[in-house]
């Protein structure tokens, strides 16, 4: 099934206390398209970049087969810019520099191509631009997906809660659902925000896993246990990125294969905090992912009755 992804082509510079990073190629839409290239060939992009932004990087993005034919690239305009550090937990971090740049009056186009889409996943950008591209959809998809942050809460909450009432699953983390919420409780913020719109809400708790609540039925996946983290950047919109990817290849919605897809997009991150950037998520092997899986597995599975 084909699938639209929405989001920021950009550039950022992280520290973590493994390393820092000049400007590498990043965003929500890089990330998660580049996820969901692993389950879907019918992956395609709306986002903006300025002129600065290498063409080789959307060479590399069509050489997944996503088609950047909904990218626009802005002459004599800076790309989107983000800077991060990373506190000692890795858990959390400082957002140092958000420069809007090309975003701050982000059109976006869909492509004749692009209409009659089947998944649609918007990745955290201004929610009025996400807004805009579900408004310009002539056909309503099968299922919409919202990932968002902090930054929104803090700068355009009313948008922000006009979109998320817009779409089918919201991913956030646990911060940014008690933010959204009022609510320490993440069972009673999720019935909150559920109450939004969106049937389906992920709450990521970054390496303590992720939890799925549709209505009252509630599903886990651990993070899996890795020696190396080196970079949480990215993790989010990967995980997005390969819930939604699985959900396209599956083409079921059902809540049983969500938990399926959230293992998946678990897998995937897991591979997004091991280097840097996407350096790790450009190269992913069928064998890797296999492995990955298979590890999930038994690390939750119980032999015989408790
Ligand atoms: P994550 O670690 O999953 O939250 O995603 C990090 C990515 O989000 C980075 O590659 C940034 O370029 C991108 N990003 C950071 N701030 C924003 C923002 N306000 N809107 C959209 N994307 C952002």
């Amino acid at each position: 099934m084909s699938l639209l992804t929405v989001g920021t082509v950009a550039f950022d510079a992280i520290e973590t206390p493994f390393g820092k990073t000049d400007k590498i190629i990043g965003g929500s839409a890089t990330y998660g398209s580049l996820a969901a290239s692993y389950f879907s060939n019918d992956v395609k992009l709306v986002a903006v970049v300025g002129d600065d932004f290498p063409s080789a990087d959307i060479a590399l993005l069509e050489s997944h087969g996503i088609s950047t034919d909904g990218l626009q690239i802005k002459q004599g305009e800076k790309s989107f810019f983000w800077a991060g550090k990373y506190h000692i937990d890795m858990n959390s971090r400082d957002t140092l520099a958000t420069e809007l740049n090309v975003l701050a009056d982000f059109d976006p186009v869909i492509p004749d191509s692009y209409q009659g889409v089947d998944y649609v996943m918007l990745g955290n950008l201004s929610p009025q631009v996400q807004k805009t591209v579900l408004e310009r959809l002539e056909k309503k998809p099968k299922l919409v997906m919202m990932d968002t942050m902090n930054f929104w809460m803090d700068t355009a909450m009313d948008a922000l809660v006009e979109t998320i009432g817009m779409v089918d699953v919201l991913s956030i983390n646990d911060a940014e659902a008690r933010q959204l919420s009022g609510e320490y409780s993440l069972v009673k913020a999720a019935k909150k925000i559920m109450k939004m719109g969106p049937e389906t809400l992920i709450i990521k708790k970054g390496e303590n896993g992720a939890l799925l609540f549709k209505q009252d039925l509630v599903f886990f996946a651990p993070a899996l246990p890795l020696e190396e983290v080196y970079d949480p950047t990215g993790a989010g919109d990967t995980f997005a990125g390969g819930f939604i990817g699985y959900l396209a290849k599956t083409d079921d919605i059902t809540f049983n294969n969500m938990k399926k897809a959230v293992i998946y997009g678990s897998a995937l991150a897991s591979f997004a905090v091991e280097k840097f950037g996407t350096e790790r998520i450009i190269k992913i092997t069928e064998d890797d992912m296999a492995d990955r899986i298979e590890r999930f597995i038994d690390l939750v599975q119980l032999e015989g009755r408790i």
